[in-house]
C-alpha cells in the first residue's frame, strides 16, 4: 500500500473509532463569526490605544517636568506622534481607519496633554497636510522635516486638516530629558533602564492600575540613568574582572567568571533603593501622587512572595515599601512647608526657589538634538 493510501486510511480510522461529543450545541454560522471577530479585534486595538495614551501621557510629564534634573542630557521636543495607514498590514488597514482615523497622509496620533503639540490645538485624526510650509509625502519626512526645525531651534509651523477644514497652527517645542521611553511587546511585567533610555514592556502596562502607578515606575527607571547606575555597574563588574578574574585565568587557565559577577552585584541593592528614592521625586514634580507608588511593592509581593523577606541583587519587597513610604512622608513635609521638591543627594545644594517654579516648564537650556519620538510604537490590533 502506497504511503498517501495509508495514511487514509489509518485517518479514516481515527475519525469513525474516535469519541465525539454528544450534545445538540447550537451551530456557528461564519458570517456570525466573522463579525464578532472583528469585533474583538476593534476591543483589542481600542484597549491598545488606551495603554499607550497612557505610557506617553505619563512619559511626557515625566521627561518634561524633571529636565532641570537631568544635567546636560536634555533634548527638545513637541510630544507630537503621526501615524500612518502604511503603519499596518493590508488586513488590518480597514481597521486602523475605522478605529484610529488613520489616512495614507501622516496623521496625528498623540498630542499628550500639556505638550506643545496639544498646545498648539492638534488633535487625534488630525491629517497633516505642510510642516513649515512643504507638503511632507508621508510620516517620516513630516517626522524630520519636524525634526529639523527642533533642531535649529525654531518653532514648528504646521497645517493639518480637521472635518474637511485646514488649519494653520504653530508648535512651541520645549526642553525634556532625553531619556525616550520604548515599549517593548513582551508579556513580562518589567521595566528596565539601560543608560540612555527606558524600556517599558506590555506586561508593565497590564499590570499597572494607574497613571500614578505608572509615572512611580517610570520615575524609578529615569532615576538608573539619571545616577549613572548602568554606568557604575559596567565600572564594577570591569574592575572585577579585572582583580580576580585575569589573575586565576593567568594561574589556572580557566575564567571564573566570578569577580565579573561579583562586581556587577556590588551595591546592586543600593542603586535599587536610591533610584526608588530619587523616582519618587520625579514622580512628584510630573504632578503625580507618590503614594500609590509603595503600593506598587505590596502587589508585587501577591505576585511573588519569596520577595517579601528575600533580597538578591533587588531589595526585598518589604525593604522597599517600608523606603518609600519614607520618601512619600519626606516629599509630603517638603511640600507642606513650600520647599523645592529635589532629592537629598551628597555633595547637591538644595535652591531656595518656591516649590511652584518646579514644576513649571523646565528652562534648561538643551543641546540641539533632533527630537526624539516619545513611545516607539504603534497600537496592535493582534498582539505579535
Ligand atoms: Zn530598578
Amino acid at each position: 500500500m502506497s504511503c498517501p493510501r495509508l495514511l487514509a486510511c489509518v485517518l479514516g480510522a481515527l475519525f469513525l473509532c474516535s469519541c465525539a461529543p454528544q450534545a445538540n450545541v447550537p451551530q456557528v454560522d461564519t458570517a456570525s463569526a466573522d463579525a464578532e471577530a472583528k469585533y474583538q479585534q476593534t476591543l483589542v486595538l481600542r484597549d491598545s490605544v488606551e495603554k499607550l495614551d497612557r505610557l506617553n501621557r505619563v512619559a511626557w510629564n515625566i521627561r518634561a517636568r524633571n529636565a532641570e534634573l537631568c544635567g546636560d542630557v536634555v533634548t527638545r521636543g513637541t510630544g507630537l506622534t503621526l501615524l500612518e495607514l502604511d503603519d499596518y498590514a493590508k488586513e488590518k488597514r480597514d481597521l486602523a481607519r475605522e478605529v484610529l482615523g488613520l489616512t495614507t497622509p501622516p496623521t496625528v496620533f498623540q498630542a499628550p496633554p500639556g505638550s506643545p503639540a496639544e498646545q498648539a490645538g492638534l488633535k487625534r485624526g488630525d491629517i497633516v497636510r505642510l510642516v513649515g510650509g512643504v507638503k511632507p509625502e508621508n510620516k517620516k519626512q513630516a517626522r524630520e522635516l519636524i525634526a529639523a526645525a527642533v533642531k535649529k531651534g525654531e518653532d514648528v509651523p504646521i497645517e493639518v486638516e480637521r472635518a474637511g477644514e485646514h488649519l494653520a497652527l504653530v508648535i512651541k517645542p520645549v526642553s525634556l530629558c532625553d531619556y525616550p521611553i520604548v515599549l517593548d511587546q513582551s508579556e513580562v511585567v518589567n521595566a528596565y533602564a539601560d543608560g540612555s533610555k527606558i524600556i517599558v514592556n506590555r506586561g508593565m502596562l497590564k499590570f499597572v492600575q494607574s497613571d500614578d502607578e505608572l509615572a512611580g515606575i517610570l520615575g524609578h527607571e529615569m532615576a538608573h540613568n539619571t545616577r549613572k547606575h548602568i554606568r557604575d555597574m559596567q565600572v564594577n563588574s570591569t574592575l572585577g574582572r579585572l582583580l580576580i578574574d585575569l589573575p586565576v585565568t593567568v594561574f589556572t587557565g580557566v575564567n571564573p567568571n566570578l569577580g565579573w559577577q561579583l562586581g556587577r552585584a556590588m551595591y546592586s541593592q543600593e542603586y535599587e533603593f536610591e533610584a526608588d528614592y530619587v523616582g519618587l521625586y520625579y514622580t512628584a514634580r510630573a504632578g503625580y501622587d507618590t503614594r500609590c507608588v509603595p503600593e506598587i511593592w505590596r502587589r508585587m509581593a501577591l505576585d511573588n512572595p519569596k520577595g517579601i523577606t528575600m533580597g538578591s541583587t533587588h531589595p526585598s519587597t518589604s525593604k522597599r515599601y517600608v523606603a518609600l513610604d519614607a520618601g512619600v512622608a519626606e516629599i509630603n513635609a517638603k511640600r507642606a512647608a513650600g520647599q523645592p521638591l529635589r532629592p537629598e543627594i551628597k555633595g547637591e545644594t538644595q535652591p531656595a526657589a518656591p516649590q511652584q517654579a518646579e514644576v513649571q516648564t523646565p528652562q534648561t537650556q538643551p543641546k540641539a538634538e533632533p527630537q526624539a519620538p516619545q513611545v516607539i510604537s504603534i497600537p496592535e490590533a493582534i498582539p505579535q
